[in-house]
C-alpha cells in the first residue's frame, strides 16, 4: 500500500532512488586491524573519547542543579562507575594493544563480553543494567565518530551503483560536510526546518531534500525505493511499477529544466526595464568557488568561515585561514569576496572551541557569533589578520554576524584596527580601506538601522536568523518549523526598513539568507528595492531567469501594496498574483 509522509521541502526538485538509512552508531562501525605504529594513536583516540564522555556525564549532573532527583542522580552515578570500570575501558585498551583492533571494534567486542556476563545475572534489576553499559558504549562511540568514521561508512555505501537517497534522523552540519563529498540524489531527515543549517547545506548541493518528517525511520527500511518531492515537502514509498515510471518521467523533466538553465550563463542579470541586479554566491568552503564561478556569480556574497573550523580537534591558525581566504580571493579574480567572521554556536557546532559552559539553555541566544569573537580576542584577531592579508590579493569585505547594535560594530572595528597594527608591525600587505559590514539578522539591528549606519560600510540581511528571532521560532526545531514564514508582514517591513535605511545613506545592501535563492520571492525582493542577492550557487541561474523576466518599476508599485497587508496569507496571494501576471504574455 503506497504511503506519503510530509515535512518541509528544500529546493525544487524530484528524486527517486533507494533509501540508504544512516544507521545508529553501533551498526556501521569500521572494524579493522591496526598496524603496529597505529596502536598508540588509537589508544589516545579512545582515551580522549572516554574523557569527553566523563565530562559529558559531569556536565549532565551539574545541569541537574542543586537537587537532581534521586533516580537521575543514581543513574548518572552508575554510568560514571561503568565508565571507570576496568572491564570496559582497560579491557578495551587491551584489545587495541594486544589484538590490534581499532578502538570501535575493540569496544564492541568488550560490550559483547560484558553483556554476556550480565545475561547470566539472576537479579532482574541488575540484569537490566546492561542497558546502561550499552548507553555508555554508545556515548563513547559517538565521541569517537570523527570525520573518518562517517566518511568510511558513506564511502562503503557509495561504492555501490549510486542512486541513493539518504534517510536519517538528523544530519549535523559537520556531518553534512562529509556527506557532501559523496553522491546522493537527495536527503530526508526526521528533524530540521527550512533554515536549519543541515537544510542549507543540502540546498547548497542543489539536491532535493525534505526535512522534519515525523515517523520517517519507522516507515522506511534500507533499500526501499522512495520518491522525494521537495517543492511539496513529501516523501512517497511502496509505489507500484506504474507510479514509479511516472516519477521517472518527471525526474527526467526536472533534469531537462536544469540543463536548459545553462543557456542563462552568458546572459546579463538585468530586468526587462534595464535594472542590473548582482547575483552573488554563498560558499562554505574554498572548493565551492568552482561551482560559483561555473554559474557565473558576480562575486562571493557570503563565505561562512565557520565551516573551516568544524570537524577537527584543533582550530585553524592565521596561516591556514589566510591560505583558504586568499585561494578564494585569487579564484574570484577581482570580483568581491565577503568573508563573514566566525559564526559559531547554536547548531553550528565547533567542537574544538570551548564555549565556557557545557550547554546554554538557549544556544541561539547565547554567546555565539560576534559575541563569542569579542570574548575571544586572540582567536578573533588571528581571523581578522588572515582576512586582511587576503585583501592584498583582491576585493575582500569583512562581514560581522549577529550584530544587535552599534557597540558590537564599534568593538569589531577596533579589533580590525588592532589587526592592521599587528600586520604593519610585521610589514605584511593588506587593504587599509577594507569594508566592514554588519549582518542584519537580529530584529534590533533592523529596527534601529539608523544607529548602525555610521558604523558599517555595507549591510547584508540574514533572513534565516531574522525570521528565527522575529517570529520566535527555533530554526532547528521541527515542532515549530511550520511557523517559519518569510511573508509575515513583520519580516517584510524589517527588510523594507533595512533597504530604505541603507539606500538613504548610500550604503550597499544585500540579502544572503535562504530567501535570496527562492524564485517565488525574487520579484518581491526586487520590488522592495533589493539589487544584490547572495545565494547557493546552484540557485543563481534560476534567479537570473526570473530577474530577466521582470519589470522592476511595476514590481515596486505592486510590492508597495503588499507591504500594507495585515497578514502573511494575504501577502502570499498578492505575491502569487504578481508572479502569475509576470508570467502572462502582454
Ligand atoms: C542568515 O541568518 O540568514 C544567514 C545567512 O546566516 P546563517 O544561515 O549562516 O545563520
Ligand atoms: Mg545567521
Amino acid at each position: 500500500m503506497a504511503w506519503t509522509l510530509s515535512g518541509v521541502g528544500i529546493g525544487d526538485g524530484l528524486a527517486m532512488g533507494k533509501a540508504w538509512v544512516l544507521a545508529s552508531a553501533r551498526l556501521d562501525l569500521p572494524r579493522r586491524r591496526l598496524e603496529a605504529d597505529q596502536v598508540e594513536p588509537e589508544l589516545k583516540r579512545f582515551r580522549e573519547a572516554v574523557r569527553i564522555v566523563n565530562k559529558e556525564l559531569s556536565g549532565l549532573k551539574e545541569a541537574m542543579g542543586q537537587e537532581p532527583s534521586a533516580e537521575v542522580s543514581a543513574l548518572l552515578e552508575l554510568q560514571a562507575i561503568i565508565l571507570r570500570d576496568p572491564l570496559l575501558v582497560a579491557a578495551t585498551e587491551q584489545r587495541i594493544q594486544h589484538d590490534r583492533c581499532n578502538a570501535e571494534w575493540g569496544l564492541l567486542q568488550q560490550l559483547e563480553a560484558v553483556s554476556a556476563q550480565f545475561d547470566e545475572i539472576e537479579d532482574p534489576y541488575l540484569r537490566e543494567r546492561k542497558a546502561d553499559v550499552q548507553q555508555i558504549v554508545d556515548r563513547i562511540l559517538r565521541a569517537m565518530q570523527g570525520e573518518a568514521g562517517l566518511d568510511e561508512v558513506v564511502r562503503k555505501n557509495n561504492d555501490d551503483d549510486g542512486g541513493w537517497i539518504l534517510v536519517a534522523k538528523d544530519i549535523s552540519p559537520s556531518d553534512m560536510l562529509i556527506l557532501r563529498r559523496h553522491r546522493f540524489l537527495g536527503f530526508v531527515t526526521e528533524t530540521g526546518s527550512a533554515t536549519s543549517h543541515t537544510a542549507i547545506l543540502a540546498r547548497s548541493l542543489g539536491l532535493p531534500a525534505v526535512v522534519g518528517v515525523s515517523g520517517l525511520l519507522n516507515q522506511i527500511a534500507q533499500n526501499d525505493i522512495i520518491v522525494l518531492k521537495s517543492k511539496e515537502g513529501s516523501v512517497l514509498g511502496a509505489l507500484n511499477a506504474e507510479d514509479q515510471s511516472v516519477y521517472k518521467g518527471q525526474q527526467a523533466v526536472y533534469a531537462d529544466d536544469l540543463r536548459a538553465l545553462d543557456d542563462f550563463k552568458q546572459l546579463a542579470s538585468c530586468s526587462l526595464d534595464g535594472v542590473s541586479v548582482l547575483l552573488m554566491a554563498n560558499i562554505d568552503l574554498p572548493n565551492d568557488v568552482q561551482i560559483a564561478l561555473d554559474r557565473g556569480c558576480d562575486g562571493i556574497g557570503l563565505f561562512r568561515s565557520e565551516f573551516l573550523f568544524m570537524n577537527r580537534s584543533s582550530l585553524p591558525g592565521e596561516e591556514e585561514q589566510f591560505q583558504a581566504y586568499s585561494a578564494v580571493v585569487k579564484a574570484m579574480a577581482g570580483r568581491p569576496v565577503t568573508i563573514r567572521t566566525l559564526d559559531a554556536g547554536a547548531d553550528k557546532e565547533v567542537s574544538a572551541l570551548s564555549f565556557g559552559h557545557d550547554k546554554p539553555a538557549n544556544p541561539a541566544l547565547a554567546s555565539r557569533a560576534i559575541r563569542y569573537s569579542l570574548q575571544s580576542p586572540d582567536l578573533f584577531l588571528s581571523q581578522l589578520r588572515a582576512m586582511l592579508r587576503a585583501s592584498a590579493f583582491g576585493q575582500v569585505k569583512i562581514l560581522i554576524p549577529m550584530v544587535s547594535g552599534p557597540s558590537e560594530m564599534i568593538s569589531a572595528r577596533e579589533m580590525v584596527q588592532q589587526a592592521m597594527t599587528n600586520l604593519r608591525a610585521k610589514g605584511l600587505a593588506f587593504n587599509p580601506k577594507i569594508s566592514v559590514g554588519a549582518m542584519i539578522e537580529v530584529p534590533s539591528a533592523a529596527i534601529a538601522i539608523d544607529g548602525l549606519i555610521a558604523h558599517m560600510d555595507f549591510a547584508s540581511i540574514g533572513t534565516n536568523d531574522l525570521i528565527q528571532y522575529t517570529l520566535a521560532i527555533d530554526r532547528t526545531d521541527r515542532s515549530v518549523a511550520h511557523l517559519y514564514n518569510p511573508l509575515h508582514p513583520a519580516i517584510l517591513r524589517l527588510i523594507d526598513q533595512t533597504i530604505r535605511g541603507c539606500n538613504r545613506a548610500n550604503l550597499p545592501v544585500s540579502l544572503c539568507g535562504e530567501m535570496a535563492g527562492d524564485t517565488d520571492l525574487t520579484r518581491l525582493l526586487l520590488g522592495l528595492g533589493l539589487r544584490e542577492f547572495s545565494m547557493h550557487a546552484t540557485e543563481i541561474l534560476k534567479v537570473k531567469r526570473v530577474v530577466r523576466d521582470s519589470s522592476v518599476a511595476s514590481l515596486s508599485r505592486g510590492v508597495g501594496r503588499l507591504l500594507k497587508l495585515p497578514d502573511a496569507a494575504l501577502v502570499k496571494s498578492g505575491l502569487n498574483a504578481i508572479n502569475a501576471k509576470a508570467l502572462r504574455p502582454d
